[in-house]
């Protein structure tokens, strides 16, 4: 079975391949941290906006 790789849009393939749905080691790792950073940054983020809006309520 043949799939492409959610990272680089490379062919690949699903059997015999350790890094799955990803083409390779390196693929797997970026999406990863993409994801994570991600996250991270969500969360302060939604903090910080809240504290904010309370503020600016009573002028
Ligand atoms: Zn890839």
């Amino acid at each position: 079975m043949r799939i492409t790789c959610p990272m680089c849009k490379k062919i690949t393939t699903w059997e015999e391949n350790p890094w799955r749905p990803f083409c390779s080691e390196r693929c797997k790792l970026l999406d990863l941290g993409a994801w994570a950073s991600e996250e991270y940054r969500i969360a302060g983020k939604k903090e910080e906006s809240e504290d904010e809006t309370d503020n600016t309520k009573d002028t």
